[in-house]
């Protein structure tokens, strides 16, 4: 079982993107961060997926262009916004498609003592 802390974070060594510190995987860049016998011994938590958005658009017009900016925002139960990152720009010209997938993985955290309730 791991001692990380629920939530805890470090950044990726190939990537830099952070990352939760319990991940063996990098979900940025999908590199293996542990391969001590440990972490292969350790079953993998089930991921699930709370939530998944996935759209596509096209440009609609035979000239000009678009400029596009992915902006994801995430705030908590009060409204107050706790993140706002810009994923990527880019343009799209006549005929051009981009599908976006916005999911959020989730692992079930084993809690120790002090997450037990009776
Ligand atoms: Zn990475």
């Amino acid at each position: 079982m791991s001692s990380v802390r629920p939530g805890a974070t470090r950044a990726c060594p190939h990537c830099q993107v952070t990352i939760l510190a319990s991940a063996n995987v990098c979900p940025a860049c999908k590199h293996h961060l542990r391969f001590d016998s440990a972490a292969l011994e350790q079953a993998q938590p089930t991921a699930v997926v709370p939530l998944k958005v996935e759209g596509t658009i096209r440009y609609p017009e035979l000239e000009g262009a678009w400029e596009y900016t992915v902006v994801v925002t995430v705030h908590n139960d009060k409204g107050e916004e706790i993140r706002r990152q810009v994923i990527d720009v880019g343009a799209m010209r006549r005929g051009d498609e981009r599908r976006f997938t916005l999911s959020v993985e989730a692992n079930e955290v084993r809690a120790g003592r002090r997450g037990v309730r009776h």
